[in-house]
């Protein structure tokens, strides 16, 4: 597919995250900053609990960061009233969860529509951009099948198609393969990053996988709240 490769630029300052605890505050995050830019993918490793999960909710606009500012092609998402913070998160973050967050009772080719329909009607453009999409994750012949009727495997496909629809700067993958055997895991990795790099968008996965860690540019890990 032929993308234009917009310039994308990610800028994340001394995020920091507490929640309140039994006791005291449990903080999550101290600190965070990270500078990405076009086409650039780093994998996040840490322990369980050592907010990964958190710190993707804030830079997907989810959640909001105590402290520090998340800077998105130049814009404060958390500076912006509720209705254009789901516009915004809408254009440019696409998110791929482990557990894929389809909607069931639609098909495929609904699925990957989604977030232009969250936006109002679909254009003819984006409907071949969704058809599109469904054939490059190997689906071709799976547009009007239900989520029932994949494989886990198909599923996080359909995921990574949706999460590219709306031709997104931020890509952010939470355990994208966390729930795949290993052969399928490494296929699904490859094909998330061989259409990040296509569309030139900024991936930041969550990850356990050996294999998808080692593919991307970059590795950080989350330890004690700071990301090393
Ligand atoms: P990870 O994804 O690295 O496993 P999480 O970001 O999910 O870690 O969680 C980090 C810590 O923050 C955990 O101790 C978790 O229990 C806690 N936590 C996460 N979300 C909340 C919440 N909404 N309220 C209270 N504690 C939370
Ligand atoms: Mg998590």
């Amino acid at each position: 597919m032929n993308e234009s490769k917009a310039a994308h630029h990610l800028v994340v300052s001394n995020l920091a995250k507490s929640f309140s605890g039994s006791t005291q505050p449990l903080t999550v995050l101290q600190n965070v900053s990270m500078e990405l830019t076009t086409g650039d993918s780093v994998a996040i490793v840490g322990p369980s609990g050592s907010g990964k999960s958190t710190l993707l909710q804030i830079l997907g606009t989810l959640d909001h960061p105590d402290k520090g500012t998340v800077s998105i092609n130049g814009i404060n998402p958390f500076e912006l009233n509720e209705n254009a913070l789901a516009k915004f998160r809408n254009q440019h973050i696409g998110f791929v969860f482990q557990d894929h967050h389809l909607l069931p009772q639609l098909s495929v080719l609904e699925n990957v529509l989604v977030p232009a329909l969250s936006l109002g009607k679909t254009s003819t453009d984006q409907v071949t951009r969704a058809h599109e999409l469904i054939e490059s994750v190997g689906l071709a012949d799976r547009h009007e099948h239900l989520p029932g009727e994949l494989s886990g495997g198909e599923r996080e496909r359909v995921a990574i198609a949706r999460s590219l629809l709306m031709s997104p700067s931020l890509i952010l993958a939470d355990e994208p393969t966390g729930n795949l055997d290993r052969g399928t895991a490494e296929t699904i990795s490859e094909l998330l990053l061989e259409l990040q790099q296509a569309s030139g968008a900024i991936l930041i996965a969550v990850t356990h996988s050996e294999a998808l860690a080692s593919a991307m540019q970059q590795r950080k890990e989350l330890l004690d709240g700071q990301l090393l």
